[in-house]
């Protein structure tokens, strides 16, 4: 079922889902089902499985450092199907511009069908790291409206060779990235809203946020992107903060500003397991305003160990 239709059918009521990464190539998907399997008693009606595109890795060769690119979690989509054979739940992959070409990417997108998968995530994909700007994949797009143009085409039956019959069109329901803080490359949020704006009208039914910490700001951006005509459900993403070190990484990585309170109280910790209450503490207290202001989903960022969302969800719902 559709994320938008789960939405009209909750009438009001706030929903509960979260986004895993997939394991590293090698590793079981035990781990990942340990982590899943404590989150279902708050019927997710969806789950997000991101996508990482190649990356550079270093192997050591004859004490020399040999430098190898590969792609480290694959299975997006083996692990779509797994989960929902296992959960009998919704899953959203994440469809990338960054590491795939269009038809790669349709090839994607027919498997996805054939899955019974009704929603996808659009997205750019990020820089990478030896690179200074987002650099599109030969034969791939550039912007994640791009990405979005392609995926309404293919629901109209408009394949890339445009020489298929086609006697089933796909229907996917599709989500994007929204920036309550601007996007860390773009110039204004007001600019950052246009691009979205963009997105929207290429296809794009919803919107997930990035992670934010203050609650004003997912508001305040809701109020903007109503002002400029954007009028798809707007589904707050949370992180709880969880090791000290996210003081540093996530304004590093996100450019997202956290507020004073989180810090100190993050820094009166003697260690991480308290840095884990706090920020557990912290979502517990972003999700009651939330869903008392009557969001549609509380969509949580679980980065691999869900323990805490746990603890999020059994305050919430
Ligand atoms: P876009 O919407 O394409 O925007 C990228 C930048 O380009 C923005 O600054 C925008 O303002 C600008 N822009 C857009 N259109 C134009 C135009 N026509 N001309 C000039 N500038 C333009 N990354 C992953 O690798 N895997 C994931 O699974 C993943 N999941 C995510 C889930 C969520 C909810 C979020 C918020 C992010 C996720 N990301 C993921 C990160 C995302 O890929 C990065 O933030 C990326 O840098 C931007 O992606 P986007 O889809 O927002 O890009």
């Amino acid at each position: 079922m559709k994320v938008t239709d789960h939405i009209k059918q909750a009438k009001g009521k706030t929903l509960f889902s979260f986004e895993i990464v997939p394991p590293k190539k090698g590793k079981s998907i035990q781990e990942l089902y340990d982590n899943i399997d404590p989150l279902m008693e708050f019927n997710p009606p969806f789950i997000d499985v991101t996508t990482s595109r190649e990356e550079f890795i270093y192997v050591k060769k004859q004490e020399l450092l040999e430098r190898k690119i590969t792609r480290m979690r694959p299975g997006t989509l083996g692990i779509c199907a797994a989960l929902k054979h296992k959960y009998n739940v919704d899953l959203v992959p994440h469809v990338l511009c960054g590491g795939f070409t269009k038809e790669e990417t349709e090839y994607l997108l027919v498997d996805c069908q054939y899955l019974g998968i009704d929603n996808v995530m659009a997205l750019r994909g990020d820089t990478m790291s030896h690179q200074k700007r987002f650099e599109p994949t030969n034969g791939g797009h550039t912007y994640a409206t791009n990405l979005v143009s392609q995926i309404k085409d293919l629901n109209s039956g408009k394949y890339l060779h445009d020489v298929v019959e086609v006697d089933a069109c796909s229907d996917f329901c599709i989500g994007v990235a929204g920036y309550p803080e601007k996007h860390l490359e773009a110039p204004s949020l007001q600019t950052d809203l246009k691009r979205l704006k963009e997105k929207v009208d290429a296809g794009a039914d919803y919107v997930v946020t990035q992670m934010f910490f203050q609650n004003k700001k997912y508001f305040d951006f809701v109020d903007a992107a109503r002002a400029c005509g954007i009028n798809v459900p707007i589904i707050p993403g949370i992180k709880p903060i969880a090791v000290d070190r996210h003081l540093q990484l996530l304004p590093q990585f996100f450019k997202i500003d956290l507020p004073e309170e989180l810090i100190s109280a993050v820094e009166s910790c003697k260690d991480n397991k308290q840095v884990r209450q706090v920020g557990v503490e912290w979502a517990i207290h972003q999700s009651k305003e939330l869903l008392s202001a009557g969001v549609p989903f509380l969509h949580y960022y679980s980065m691999g160990k869900s323990s805490n969302i746990k603890k999020i969800a059994s305050e919430i719902f």
